[in-house]
């Protein structure tokens, strides 16, 4: 096994200040493919950055049968700002790196970065792109709707939830609206590339559940592709019955009016729920007046729960997916 740490310029700011980050490559003594696996393009989501370090330390007295291509920090600009986007002045055109892929080298800032770390990604026999979820989120890996190998790939990663998403027309407009198009996973399984996005869950703070579910399933992933010997390992929390298989509907409960959202203390992300359950509640904060008895869209698995509690009207609050019948 070899190892090689690469300092690469993804852009340059006004100043001539040059981002740069680091593209880690492990090369095996014997021949396998080639998976490339990246984490923070949201900056904040920094479970995926140590779960990576963890890795490297894995990596390095492995015997491995091809090559992985880790970038720990893909966007240093929201990473120093512990962000989802960046500001205006930095790219006011593509603020969210995750929706220019596979990027420009004649673009935006976002568009070059995305183009030069999109080389890795073309040569690439799998792609992982390690994300966090912002509100309290069960971890879970996305996959395309109706791409068997990026299926199996997820199936491979772990945890207890397998989220497809269907894309393009296959997709409720508002994918299309969102430029999800834009997406490293969706752009990445377009050119044919088993690609998947685990949410490790929580952004800001190192949690140690989601690292260690980032750890166990990137290097299920290896295995499921040959690069490391051995069977996937277990990685959920469920005692049984294996990782429940949902749809990503996009749909969500969101809020009909600002105020203090407060979910209901038994509520936690991954129980099963039906239609109409009641999860909290939108108040006030002056009058303590109920603006809003929040309760679920749809039967399923509730999967994402806001626990940031001042809520703008608008604003997401919960999230339920579909699960599939198969
Ligand atoms: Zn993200």
């Amino acid at each position: 096994m070899e190892h090689t740490a690469e300092r690469v310029v993804l852009a340059r700011l006004p100043s001539g200040v040059e981002i740069a980050t680091t593209v880690h490559t492990y090369d095996g003594a014997a021949d396998g493919p080639t998976v490339y696996v990246q984490a923070a393009q949201h900056g904040r989501e920094i479970n995926g950055t140590e779960a990576l370090r963890r890795v490297h330390d894995r990596l390095l007295d492995a015997d491995l049968a091809g090559r992985v291509v880790a970038v720990p920090v893909a966007d240093p600009l929201t990473f120093d700002r512990v962000s989802y986007t960046t500001p205006e002045q930095l790219d006011s055109v593509n603020p969210n790196m995750n929706r220019v892929w596979p990027g420009d080298l004649d673009g935006t800032l976002h568009e070059r970065m995305a183009a030069t770390l999109w080389e890795h990604v073309a040569d690439a026999d799998a792609v992982l792109d390690l994300h966090t979820g912002s509100a309290d989120m069960l971890t879970h890996v996305v996959f395309m709707e109706g791409h068997a190998e990026s299926r199996a790939l997820a199936e491979a990663f772990g945890t207890d939830l397998l989220l497809s998403e269907e894309a393009g027309e296959d997709a409720d407009p508002e994918w299309a609206a969102r430029d999800f198009g834009g997406k490293l996973r969706v752009a990445a399984t377009r050119e044919g590339i088993p690609t998947i996005t685990p949410e490790l869950a929580h952004n800001k703070r190192l949690a140690e559940d989601a690292i260690e579910a980032g750890v166990t399933g990137t290097l299920n992933a290896l295995r499921h592709l040959g690069l490391l010997d051995g069977e996937p390992e277990p990685n959920g929390v469920r005692s049984s019955g294996g990782p429940a298989l949902a749809r990503n509907h996009l749909g969500r409960v969101s809020a009909v009016d600002s105020g203090l959202f407060r979910a209901d203390p038994d509520r936690e992300v991954g129980e099963r729920v039906e239609a109409g359950e009641r999860v909290g509640t939108l108040y006030d904060p002056t009058t303590y007046e109920v603006r809003q008895v929040v309760e679920t869209d749809r039967a399923g698995v509730l999967y994402s729960l806001t626990r940031e509690a001042t809520v703008t009207a608008g604003e997401k609050l919960l999230s339920v997916a579909l699960p599939r019948e198969e």
